[in-house]
């Protein structure tokens, strides 16, 4: 049996098979457990990793058994608004960009919060959406609807074995942290913290608040899976969706657009060719009209002296944005460069 590699030499180790089932289950719970092929790009969707997204699917239908009730969609909307405001206000803008200032014990207690939003580790997020910036629509980004198409945007790029490790190498300035590695490494034990706590907050509920219809289990239903799930959706779409419907207003040269609707939908997200244009900014609308709710409650942290020194959007670039006003432009195909945070 050969199993050539067209760059591999003979005094090289032979190219490992691909993981098992066995070691694709045990990188659910540790994420630097041994994992094979890698660094093999090109699509390939690797099974057992799919697993936890289908059951995390799968487990919206326990709605036809827990039934439904007011106070367990009502829990199920305020951890959808709260994790999208995590994921977008420190997970990308703080972790992924350095958009603005904070402490070391903030910055530990909000990757936490961030890390129940069920999209993996403070780490593995930032140096994947570094990666996303320095190779926006080439071949090397991790999801990009014009190369690999809208569906491996939003869903398929999850489980191509090269997208699973943490590219270490973009986020010098986070390895720094052994207690953000330890979270990186055993995310899956904050997302099993949140399912207990909600069916603990569903069972005592059950047994003192009777009258409000709720159980430990329907608490699940709502509060983890339908609400991560709408979670997952909503904020995935500024990988798909925001890179092909949409304004063009800065010449990013990338397929990034402004959407309106998808900047209300993800709390400031949605202004996504701003963002690519100048993506060092805290706030992602840049005009006073592009509603960014992630940076009204980042002003507020700001003024409860939370977080400090944000980013300001430079005039010059609030200039351009203003000339081209209503304007639609191209397109522009690009090749990918290296990326800033890397010494
Ligand atoms: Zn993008
Ligand atoms: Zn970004």
């Amino acid at each position: 049996m050969t199993h050539s590699h067209d760059t591999q030499q003979t005094t090289s180790p032979p190219t490992p098979k691909r993981g098992g089932a066995l070691r694709g289950a045990l990188s659910w719970f540790d994420n630097e457990a041994p994992w094979k092929n890698e660094d093999e790009r090109g699509g390939r969707v690797h099974w057992t990793r799919v697993a936890p997204f289908v059951f995390l699917h799968g487990g919206c239908l326990t709605v036809l058994w827990t039934g439904g009730s007011g106070i367990a969609a009502a829990v199920a909307a305020f951890l959808l608004v709260t994790r999208i405001f995590f994921l977008t206000g420190f997970y990308h803008r703080y972790f992924s960009h350095k958009s603005f200032e904070t402490s070391r014990a903030a910055q530990f207690v909000f990757a936490l919060l961030s890390n129940t939003a069920v999209q993996r580790g403070p780490l593995w997020w930032a140096a994947t959406h570094r990666h996303h910036h320095a190779a926006s629509d080439t071949a090397d980004d991790p999801h990009s609807p014009t190369q690999f198409g809208l569906f491996w945007s939003h869903i398929g790029w999850l489980f191509d074995p090269a997208n699973h490790r943490t590219r270490w190498n973009l986020i010098p300035d986070l390895m720094r942290f052994p207690e953000l590695r330890l979270l990186n490494r055993f995310d899956t034990a904050v997302v099993g913290l949140l399912f207990g706590a909600l069916f603990a907050l569903g069972a005592v509920l059950e047994a003192y608040a009777p009258g409000l219809g709720t159980t430990g289990w329907q608490m699940v239903t709502w509060g983890f899976f339908i609400s991560t799930v709408l979670l997952f959706h909503t904020t995935n779409m500024i990988n798909s969706a925001a890179h092909v419907f949409g304004r063009k207003r800065f010449p990013s040269r990338d397929t990034s657009r402004n959407s309106a609707i998808l900047a209300v939908m993800t709390l400031g997200e949605g202004w996504h060719n701003n963002h690519h244009f100048y993506p060092a900014a805290v706030r992602q609308g840049f005009y006073w009209w592009q509603v960014d709710i992630t940076f009204y409650i980042l002003k507020l942290l700001q003024g409860m002296g939370i977080i400090w020194n944000l980013n300001k959007v430079p005039a010059h670039v609030l200039e351009l944005g203003r000339q081209n006003l209503g304007r639609q432009l191209q397109v522009m195909p690009r090749k990918a460069e290296r990326n800033p945070f890397v010494a």
